[in-house]
């Protein structure tokens, strides 16, 4: 048989067999090495021995002590149990009470001493612990005595399976795992090797220890990451691009029905230089909502054309790519520039139709939605790739639609503030062009924040802004993945009901939901902006970009749920057209809290910048962009947010690296080249790392 080793099975470790590696692998468990990855979510003190007498309602407390009474088990009704009895130490005397665990209860004795882990709880006869973990004295520190790791579980894996499995993987695996970390940046950085931070970050010894195995593991972390997105760059800078030759787009403001503002025309003028350079354009615009990036994106569009090349703009959903198709094609065609669209949903003969042209030259640009990297969709000489809303597509979309061309030009547009120090990192195989001022004239949006009082005399005043012909968003958040999710959403699916019933009796409201197929999505949307529909009762975040100048009220229940940045995107959707506009936040939250705190950062500003500094100050570690981050690839122990300062260390650490080796070629750098292929997850978006 084959050395054991961290490819090594996950039913090779003592006490997993063939369903729990089933459970396992639910988590994305396979082998020894993925288990070792499996970093604890939080960690539960459990070393704090408390006297009885000491304790207090709401602690989380280990006590030792005797049972001092009988072990009484009764059934109040089918299938519900309750155990109870009481121990005591030398300072005083508890009630410890379980439900439905009457095998575990069963290993228990009078007399005998256990050291117990649980709540405490004020209950009717003074306070108890309940549903304690135990363990006897003589062998506590396996449960108990210890800070021990938090885990995300799944069915068929316990807490306590999950932990035994950890110990021994660890036990035997810890010395084998390799060190990828240069011994010299080690060094520098005073970074933990490589097996101490795995034992420790599972199973600590001490919060100081934990601490440092933390930061190496972090710092691992984004060095590979940045070495990553560095070496992404660094293979694009060795491509050859078609550089533009007439770089003149006066003809297109000419045409523009307004004029730019300057950070507008700041931003052209940067991709009009990247076009005019050799090497593709690979740059981000990042700008706020109603920032104008579609301007801008035309303006590329429109320099691409006259030098002779094809635009390919794509978008997330359908409504979008009428919507821009609707709004570019009339100027663009005055300047001979012959737009199409095409999107998924259009009737066979006429996405043939266009594909055609689109192979023959005689379309220009072609703006349309996923539909557009199918295989059958082929230019005549595609010179500029835009994509917007940069965050619903991954890097293999995006490297799909630019192999339908040579080395195209690419612009991708982002919609999502973030300082600047995180964008430069975030991006790091972008340049970076920000437009950060909005079109003069705007009516800034009145964001209000409403309690439960208030309620109804706020649902009347949408009432009547809907009578006036105006549009509501109305966002209830919704875990939509939990267990939960279901149950929630039948409250929102009752919600939207009631409104439609009472206090909007009369108008149009409709179900927008994250489980709704994305041509439903769509159809929602269509009647919403077409005014069919006058509110929009949703779960999750409203369809990005999409523009509806009448809708006039956002507003968001339990808005302390909310992110400030989720907040500003969802405001951004009102105050588009020249009505008034309103935000209103319907959160009970104290005045003092930090929750208050941020609903009232957003009364202050407007900024989207500004907001998400604010964010990052407020939230720390928090999750700020979803769980997905503009498809970068998923972080396991860092964060963007709370770990800033290692984030440039790391950052600079990998551009010395990639100075001296850029190819990672060297064999000192052979585990660092497979580490940044698996977090790349190369089979999936199609960047190859040889
Ligand atoms: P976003 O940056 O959110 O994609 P859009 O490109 O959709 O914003 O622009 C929002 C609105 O502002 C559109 O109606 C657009 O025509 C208008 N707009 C863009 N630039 C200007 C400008 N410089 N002056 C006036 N209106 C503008
Ligand atoms: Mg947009």
């Amino acid at each position: 048989m084959m050395k054991p080793d961290l490819n090594t099975g996950i039913r090779y470790l003592k006490g997993v067999g063939e369903k729990r590696a089933e459970a396992f692998s639910k988590l994305g468990i396979n082998t020894v090495r993925d288990l070792l990855g499996y970093f604890p979510r939080d960690y539960e003190d459990r070393r704090n021995f408390l006297k009885i007498s000491a304790l207090s309602a709401g602690d989380k407390a280990c006590i030792k002590a005797c049972i001092s009474s009988d072990i009484k088990t009764r059934s109040p009704r089918r299938g519900f149990t309750v155990s109870e009895f009481r121990a005591v130490d030398e300072s005083g005397g508890i009630k410890i009470v379980f439900f439905n665990q009457k095998y575990s209860v069963g290993k228990l004795f009078p007399g005998h001493t256990y050291v117990f882990f649980g709540k405490v709880e004020e209950r009717a006869g003074g306070l108890c612990l309940l549903n304690p973990t135990f363990e006897e004295e003589e062998s506590s520190g396996q449960k108990t005595g210890a800070i021990l790791p938090v885990y995300g579980l799944t069915a068929g894996i316990s807490a306590d399976v999950l932990r035994a499995a950890m110990r021994s993987a660890l036990a035997e695996f810890s010395q084998s795992i390799p060190e990828v970390l240069p011994e010299d940046i080690r060094r520098k950085h005073s970074l933990a090797h490589v097996g101490f931070s795995y034992r420790e970050i599972h199973f600590p010894t001490s919060e100081e220890e934990l601490e440092i195995a933390k930061r190496r593991l972090v710092f691992e972390e984004l060095f590979i990451l940045s070495l990553g997105l560095m070496h992404l760059r660094g293979r694009r800078e060795h491509e050859l691009g078609t550089p533009i030759k007439d770089s003149d787009f006066t003809p297109y403001l000419n045409a523009l029905p307004f004029s730019l503002t300057s950070a507008q025309r700041r931003v052209i003028d940067e991709i009009a230089t990247d076009m005019q350079s050799s090497r593709p354009m690979n740059r981000i615009v990042q700008g706020d909502v109603g920032s104008g990036k579609t301007a801008v994106a035309a303006a590329a569009a429109y320099l691409a054309y006259k030098n002779g090349m094809q635009t390919a703009l794509m978008v997330p959903t359908e409504i979008l790519a009428e919507q821009h198709f609707k709004s570019l094609s009339g100027n663009m065609e005055k300047l001979g520039v012959r737009c199409a669209l095409l999107c998924g949903s259009m009737k066979a003969s006429e996405k043939k139709r266009i594909k055609e042209k689109c192979v023959l030259g005689e379309i220009d640009f072609l703006i349309g939605t996923h539909a557009i990297i199918s295989e059958d969709v082929e230019f005549e000489n595609l010179g500029l790739m835009i994509v917007d809303e940069q965050h619903r597509f991954g890097v293999r979309q995006r490297a799909t639609l630019a192999s339908k061309g040579n080395n195209p030009h690419q612009l991708v547009m982002s919609a999502t503030p973030i300082p600047r120090s995180l964008a430069l990192i975030m991006y790091g195989d972008l340049d970076i062009s920000v437009i950060d001022e909005l079109p003069p004239g705007r009516l800034p949006v009145d964001t209000l924040i409403v309690n439960d009082s208030k309620r109804a005399d706020a649902y009347a005043f949408i009432k009547k802004q809907l009578d006036m012909g105006y549009r509501a968003y109305v966002v209830c958040p919704l875990i939509e993945d939990n267990e939960d999710g279901e149950a929630e959403l039948r409250s929102v699916e009752k919600f939207a009901k009631e409104l439609s019933d009472t206090a909007f009796y009369g108008k149009k409201v409709e179900l927008l939901h994250g489980k709704l197929r994305q041509k439903e999505k769509d159809a929602v949307m269509r009647r919403f902006v077409s005014g069919e529909t006058s509110a929009i009762v949703s779960t999750t975040v409203i369809e990005v970009g999409v523009n509806v100048p009448e809708a006039t009220v956002m507003a968001i229940e339990n808005a302390e749920r909310f992110g400030l940045s989720q907040h500003h995107q969802l405001r951004g959707r009102v105050g588009r057209g020249s009505a008034k506009s309103y935000c209103l936040l319907f959160s009970n939250v104290k005045k003092t809290s930090t929750a208050a705190e941020r609903l009232q950062a957003l009364r202050e500003t407007n900024d989207g910048f500004k907001i998400s500094e604010e964010d990052l100050r407020l939230r720390g570690p928090g999750d700020f962009f979803g769980t997905r981050q503009h498809g970068l690839p998923e972080l396991r122990i860092a964060s963007f947010m709370s770990d800033m300062k290692t984030l440039e260390l790391a950052k600079r650490e990998a551009v010395a690296v990639a100075e001296r080796d850029r190819t990672l070629s060297l064999p000192e750098h052979k585990l660092l080249r497979e580490r940044i292929r698996e977090m790349f997850d190369v089979s999936e978006n199609g960047n190859s790392f040889n």
